[in-house]
């Protein structure tokens, strides 16, 4: 099986370009991004402050997430409903980067994404994919962007989907997720050994497609 490790910070166009080079050569594409908020939600639903480690660990026996794929298209489920809109507001991006930090969590989650590479060729995006879910991976990619380029695509998509933000508020949010993510003591975002960096921030969403699907193309 080949795995592609893709990871980075938010709003770095992981997501969609990860999708669209799984498509390209036919892997199953696995947003792990997903995973982390569907347990900031399923927190936030139980009204346990995401932040409280021994909280949030409480519910962790009890979590019912389900991955489906349809296509190239990743569904995931939450006690049987399909919450794959419902994970990407901004409140529920905030809740996941705070669960992310604890190391339960993490456990739970690694142990399910590791499952999830075993039986297929993979495209997996993530922060720690290349640096610890899947070390051995045979592809690895830092995809990164400045982050006035990261928070305006962000702040584009969450405008395109009708959610009232400010792009004030979306950069703050970023900068406080970046900050979050590479100093949390389980597993920080770092670039892997051995990772490619690719920098999308002049590059329109083609031209990131096209770099990555040649960087993998040549190393598999
Ligand atoms: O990639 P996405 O923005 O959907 O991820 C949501 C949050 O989940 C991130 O801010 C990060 O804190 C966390 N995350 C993580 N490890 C991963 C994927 C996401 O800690 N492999």
């Amino acid at each position: 099986m080949t795995k592609v490790a893709i990871d980075g910070p938010a709003g770095a166009g992981k997501s969609t370009i990860s999708k669209k080079v799984a498509s390209r050569l036919g892997f199953v594409y696995i947003d792990t991004g997903a995973m982390y908020r569907t347990v900031g939600l399923k927190a936030v639903r139980c009204g346990i402050d995401t932040t409280d480690a021994e909280g949030v660990t409480s519910i962790l026996p009890k979590l019912d997430i389900d991955i489906r794929h349809e296509g190239v298209e990743q569904y995931i489920y939450l006690d049987g409903e399909n919450v794959s809109d419902k994970i990407r507001t901004p409140e529920i991006s905030m809740a996941a980067s705070n669960v992310s930090a604890i190391p339960a969590v993490r456990v739970a989650m690694v142990d399910m994404q590791r499952k999830l590479a075993e039986n297929h060729d993979v495209v997996m995006d993530g922060r720690d994919i290349g640096s610890f879910v899947l070390p051995d991976a045979e592809v690895k990619i830092f995809l990164t962007a400045s982050v006035d380029a990261r928070a305006q695509r962000r702040y584009q998509e969450l405008m395109g989907k009708g959610e009232v933000v400010s792009f004030d508020e979306v950069k703050k949010d970023m900068i406080q997720r970046d900050t979050n993510d590479s100093t949390r003591a389980a597993s920080p975002l770092v670039v892997a050994d051995g990772a490619q960096v690719i920098d999308t921030s002049e590059l329109n969403l083609e031209e990131s497609i096209e770099k990555v699907v040649e960087y993998v193309r040549s190393n598999i």
